[in-house]
């Protein structure tokens, strides 16, 4: 990645207005994406005088700045207090902590990579994104839609729901990208999400839908997920490994959820 020219906005009205007028300029989160492109941008915009670094409660929710290091978010305590290991486990095996320090979950978010684990996990969760133009959006609508193109993310805010979750996933090495993530909630009802299909994460409709029927389908439930859904094939894995491998870890998760 290359830019001609660096910005470090003091508010949020200027950075999107810079944004906006240019289209060659480029929103910086911690850059360990876009530093290993070979694109020519105009100008860099950065983000870190903006104050979008923490993690609060806020009633009923929790709020994550888009600037909060993917790290801070997988040591937090108010993070691992309502959903357990769901977000530690999506993010520890991601390179190094050095790596963690400097990335941001907003540019993790942003980024729609299909390998991002932590996508996987988030949509289990009530999740909502709040962007500087386009206001509220729901977490899912953004990563399955790609409306979205040229717009700041300021927060991440997630309702404090109680119950179990699980995430599982499967990659050849410790800290190589996966071959498959799997994550499960239980609070009202039970969610599935499977991930790094490669393709980006997606909710289970069906199996969802019958593990919500009758909690005691586990392996019916767990099975239906390779029929559910498409598997493909990248340089880690052939569509047809993850396929086996997609209901093992299902039938884990929901294992563990339902204990
Ligand atoms: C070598 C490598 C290995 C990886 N391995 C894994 C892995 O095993 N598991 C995993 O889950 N992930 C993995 N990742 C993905 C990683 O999670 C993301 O690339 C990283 O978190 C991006 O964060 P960043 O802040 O550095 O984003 P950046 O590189 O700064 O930005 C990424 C994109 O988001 C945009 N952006 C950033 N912040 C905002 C904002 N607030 N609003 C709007 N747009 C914004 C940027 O313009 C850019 O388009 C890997 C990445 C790399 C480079």
């Amino acid at each position: 990645m290359r830019f001609d020219k660096f910005v470090q906005p003091k508010n949020l009205k200027t950075a999107l207005e810079i944004l906006k007028k240019d289209p060659k300029s480029v929103i910086l989160g911690g850059t360990t994406f876009l530093r290993i492109s070979d694109k020519n941008y105009s100008t860099g915009i950065d983000l870190s005088a903006l104050g979008l670094k923490y993690i609060k409660e806020v009633g009923d929710q929790i709020e994550i700045g888009a600037y909060t290091s993917l790290r801070t978010l997988e040591t937090d305590p108010i993070i691992n207090k309502y959903f357990g290991k769901l977000v530690p486990k999506s993010l520890e095996n991601l390179i190094g902590v050095q790596f963690r320090n400097n990335a941001t979950i907003g540019g993790a978010i942003f980024g729609r990579l299909g390998f991002t684990e932590i996508i996987t996990a988030l949509l289990v969760l009530d999740c909502e994104l709040e962007f500087e133009e386009n206001g509220l959006v729901p977490f899912s609508e953004f990563i399955s839609n790609w409306k979205i193109k040229r717009d700041i993310l300021k927060k991440i805010i997630i309702k404090k729901n109680k119950g179990k979750c699980s995430y599982k996933m499967m990659r050849n090495s410790s800290s190589d990208f996966t071959i498959l993530s799997v994550a499960v909630s239980n609070f009202d009802k039970i969610r599935i999400a499977v991930g790094t299909r490669p393709a980006i994460a997606t909710l289970s409709i069906k199996a969802a839908q019958l593990i919500n029927s009758d909690k005691n389908k586990i392996e019916e439930a767990a099975n239906l997920i390779a029929e559910e859904f498409k598997f493909g094939k990248d340089l880690r894995a052939e569509g047809k490994y993850r396929k086996m491998i997609a209901p093992v870890l299902v039938k884990r998760a929901l294992q563990e959820v339902l204990k």
